[in-house]
């Protein structure tokens, strides 16, 4: 097997692994965790920790649980009707992935965004991705571009059908698939990890009117400069692209300044 359908076979693992985990999570763990861990995800032996862990995780990415919102673990273990250990672990794992602020003596909260840390995340994955596409323009060929677009065709799908969620993480898989067809899958990892600082700004922004729309028409475009294999075309699209989200952050600064640290 080759480096690319060895990158192109774990994707699709992941996919697979996405559809049997239950509830809320499918498009939420594929930002949180690596890919190696995701594989390795198994039901029978998620422990009670892991499941307070993912569904606190999953609200507060989806945002049912907001910035700001107090979190005790008294309440979340008789919701669970479990002690107050897992819920205790759980929450210094929601910790250090920096979506609860815990502090003693004070109650715990759900962490709000870090302008600092998207601004980092925003460098970082933009920087990525501009190569990405260098890369991808160097090797696209017909096979990668039916690859792409079966991706942006479940897109449009997923927007009939109105489930955002779905779209939401078709989107980023999309730009994964070009990651791994532009034979750059050392870039995944650390685009994953990226877009975890972002994500909750990325589901405020599809509440948005019209931008899912305008998301999909850049993502066509990004095919067809890949198709031509224009560098300059892709490295532009994807700069307006992902620069989308300092739109994101001014509109919900503005109407939200309560949900920003
Ligand atoms: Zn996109």
């Amino acid at each position: 097997m080759s480096m690319p359908e060895l990158g192109i076979s774990v994707l699709m693992s992941q996919f697979r692994c996405n559809e049997v985990i239950p509830s809320k999570q499918h498009f939420l763990w594929l930002s949180t965790v690596g890919p190696m861990e995701n594989l390795k995800i198994d039901r029978e032996r998620r422990t009670t920790t892991d499941q307070v862990f993912e569904d606190l995780r999953d609200d507060i990415l989806s945002l049912a649980l907001l910035p700001g919102a107090k979190m005790s673990e008294a309440e979340v273990a008789a919701r669970f009707g479990i002690s107050r250990q897992p819920v205790r672990d759980a929450f210094n794992r929601l910790g250090h992935l920096g979506l609860l602020k815990i502090r003693p003596q004070r109650a715990t909260v759900v962490r709000g965004f870090s302008i600092e840390k998207i601004a980092e995340a925003r460098f970082i994955r933009l920087a990525l991705e501009l190569e990405v596409m260098k890369q991808a323009c160097n090797v696209w060929d017909q096979k990668c571009s039916d690859s792409a677009m079966r991706n942006l065709e479940e897109q449009k799908a997923a927007i009939d059908a109105e489930t955002l969620d779905r779209f939401h993480t078709l989107d980023f898989q999309f730009h994964l698939l070009i990651c791994e067809l532009g034979g750059c899958h050392h870039a995944i990892d650390t685009i994953m990890s990226c877009r975890q600082k972002t994500d909750r700004l990325c589901v405020l922004s599809f509440n948005r009117d019209k931008e899912v729309d305008s998301v999909i028409e850049e993502h066509h475009q990004l095919i067809a400069a890949l198709n031509e294999r224009d560098e300059a075309k892709a490295t532009d699209i994807i700069r307006t692209h992902l620069g989308r989200l300092d739109s994101v952050v001014a509109e919900i600064q503005s109407k939200h300044a309560e949900y920003f640290e």
